[in-house]
């Protein structure tokens, strides 16, 4: 049966860490939660998860880095709903080999925009039509990084801020061009985040650093579009 009246929401990336966090606080709001992933076991062992807990959950396999799985995504997706009220973009690598920007390997910044940049953008471009059907209005949050700041930079992991600089490009990019659509976009730097992704000495608990996520996804006026937030405040 098609989710008509409720809520939806696709996270990509929602296997583990921050987009599973994040997937589980819209599911606990309500939200009918479409849990993208590329791997088939993981994706699956989150989505059903959610479902043990009593939520609605649906598993979708999505690699962002393959325009063919994209596709294939939002058949499924459109098989299950006939709009998407928030996509979040969560998906995302980090592979740091201790190079500074002097010495950085062209193949390793290509793999990391594929990732963080070309599949933010080849999501939501499938993905817009759905949102264009949101009755509240479609909401789009990508998730970026302190990393990607340009007055906060500093050489750590250069291909990965790079990346996620330009993510926040993307974000003010879609932001005007969806404007009259009534789609909000921003990007989310959630802080250092214990994760496999953020290490064991990170200092923030997933459910923190979900929070401005869920919160733009949730509660944020509708108007806030093409920013850049930390802890619900817009940084540069
Ligand atoms: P994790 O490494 O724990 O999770 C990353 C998720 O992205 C995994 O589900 C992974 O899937 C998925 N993913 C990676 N590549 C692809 C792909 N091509 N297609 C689909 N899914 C993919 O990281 P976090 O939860 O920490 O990070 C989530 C986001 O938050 C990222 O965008 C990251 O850059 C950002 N962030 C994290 C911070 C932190 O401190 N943790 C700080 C600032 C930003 P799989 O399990 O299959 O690998």
């Amino acid at each position: 049966m098609k989710t008509e009246h409720q809520r939806t929401a696709l996270i990509t990336g929602a296997n583990k860490g921050i987009g599973k966090e994040v997937a589980r606080q819209l599911a606990q709001r309500g939200f009918a939660v479409f849990i993208g992933a590329r791997d088939l076991a993981k994706g699956r062992e989150a989505s059903e998860e959610l479902c043990r807990a009593g939520y609605e959950a649906t598993f979708i396999q999505l690699d962002v880095t393959d325009p063919v799985s994209i596709r294939n995504a939002c058949g499924t997706f459109s098989q299950k709903a006939d709009h998407l009220d928030i996509l979040v973009n969560n998906a995302g690598i980090l592979e740091d080999h201790g190079e500074t920007i002097v010495k950085l390997n062209p193949e390793l910044l290509d793999r990391t925009f594929k990732s963080n940049v070309s599949g933010p953008i080849m999501v939501i471009q499938d993905f817009l039509a759905y949102l264009a059907k949101s009755p509240s209005g479609g909401r789009i949050i990508n998730v970026s990084s302190g990393a990607g700041a340009l007055n906060d930079m500093d050489t750590y992991a250069p291909a990965y801020s790079i990346s996620k600089t330009a993510l926040n490009a993307v974000t003010k990019q879609f932001a005007g061009a969806l404007r009259n659509q009534k789609i909000a976009v921003n990007c989310v730097d959630p802080g250092w985040v214990r994760t496999d992704m953020g290490g064991t000495n990170a200092s923030r608990p997933v459910e923190k650093g979900a929070e401005t996520i869920v919160w733009l996804a949730t509660d944020a006026p509708q108007h806030e579009t093409g920013k850049f937030w930390h802890d619900k405040r817009e940084i540069d």
